[in-house]
């Protein structure tokens, strides 16, 4: 029984998207304007996921969506890969987030995971008996953030029954960085592409020695988003007399009439053209423009901080710089000190009794009564 208003709203039977896709082999690309230079990733659900009231079953998913909590059907899920062709598909995982899974739970995950990576392979690599053509996405299959031994047979599965068509395969999805301690051997050459919810660059720098290729990062936005901006290196300089933060909180009085960029030597549009007083200001006045800005900055941060990594690889020096770096600077990123624009969405959401918000926001599926503390959360 739908409970908010979003899942009340009647359901779109062919979004926008998909209407591109009917003329658009490559659809999702065009849609969101995704440069050439990047990869595009397909994944069913969100990062971080949003928490869903219902349960997965035998044949599909719970997944947050702009209209609300809906079930994703496994077929349904083929169908949209195909019409929309990203370079990166992420095959469906059963895992119950926002509780705790028991044994019973476990093997269900493994039988289930087992059952939608076999029928995605097929979908994706054209050897359905409906007959679609292959698709041109890579196929990264999960494995699942449990015990080994919970999810043995699906790891066969993985291992063995797919070895002989290794190329149904061409990539492993990793939700926890430890999983990647029981790829199976014969999986192991294939990239890895981490959906660890890596909240700090730290963590991403664990995924990679644990072997990530790809990773997905959430702290960009979270930083973005509490007005923050990225300041740190990889590797870092020499030591200096104190732990370094690693961003600025840019809703700091302090930098009201600072006239210098966000970072020295950056080369990013917000610090070649602004200075922090600006943004600083943009922020007080709570104006789009400054989120733009800090975001611009923030990715390129993050692309100086993968650039070091590479080379920090190449010279066979990555396992000291990794020490050097958690020994530099802090261990968290700055907590957020201001409140952008969507703190004002969100409370005029929920004074209209709308009881389920972004998980995003750290809040999800609260109800009336829990309402001084949503408040107090928020
Ligand atoms: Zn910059």
């Amino acid at each position: 029984m739908p409970n908010t208003v979003l899942e009340r709203t009647p359901a779109r039977p062919n979004p926008s998207v998909m209407q591109m896709a009917e003329q658009d082999d490559e659809a999702l690309r065009h849609f969101i304007a995704l440069p050439e230079k990047y990869l595009s990733i397909l994944g069913p659900r969100r990062l971080p996921p949003v928490v869903c009231p219902m349960s997965s079953t035998l044949t599909a998913l719970p997944i947050s969506t702009s209209v609300g909590f809906s079930m994703l059907e496994v077929a349904d899920y083929g169908h949209y890969v195909h019409k929309l062709s990203p370079d990166i598909i992420v095959s469906l995982a059963d895992m119950p987030y926002g509780e705790s899974a028991g044994s019973r739970r476990k093997q269900k995950m493994s039988t289930r995971t087992e059952k939608w990576t076999k029928e995605m392979v097929k979908v994706i690599k054209g050897r359905d008996s409906g007959g679609s053509s292959a698709s041109r996405s890579c196929l990264f299959v999960p494995i699942l953030p449990i015990d080994q031994e919970a999810q043995t047979l699906y790891l066969e599965m993985l291992g063995d029954e797919l070895k002989d068509a290794i190329d149904g395969i061409d990539g492993i999805a990793l939700y926890e960085a430890n999983s990647a301690l029981i790829i199976p051997d014969n999986l192991a050459p294939l990239p890895r592409l981490a959906m660890t919810g890596a909240n700090r660059p730290q963590d991403v720098l664990r995924d990679i020695r644990l072997g990530a290729d790809i990773c997905t990062i959430t702290f960009i936005n979270a930083a973005t988003d509490a007005g923050i901006a990225l300041d740190f290196i990889f590797p870092a300089h020499a030591k200096p007399a104190k732990r370094l933060t690693m961003g600025i909180d840019m809703w700091s009085a302090e930098h009201a009439v600072d006239l210098s960029p966000l970072t020295p030597d950056c080369k990013c549009y917000a610090c070649q053209k602004h200075h922090r007083a600006y943004i600083q200001h943009l922020l007080s006045a709570k104006e789009m423009l400054a989120w733009v800005l800090l975001q611009i900055h923030n990715l390129q941060i993050m692309d100086d901080f993968f650039a070091g990594i590479r080379e920090s690889i190449q010279r066979n020096t990555f396992d000291e710089d990794v020490a050097t770096f958690e020994e530099r600077y802090e261990a968290e990123l700055p907590t957020k000190t201001g409140q952008g624009p969507r703190y004002a969405t969100l409370t005029l959401l929920f004074k209209s009794a709308v009881l389920t918000v972004d998980a995003e926001f750290g809040v999800i599926n609260a109800s009336l009564k829990d309402r001084t503390s949503l408040s107090r959360t928020l």
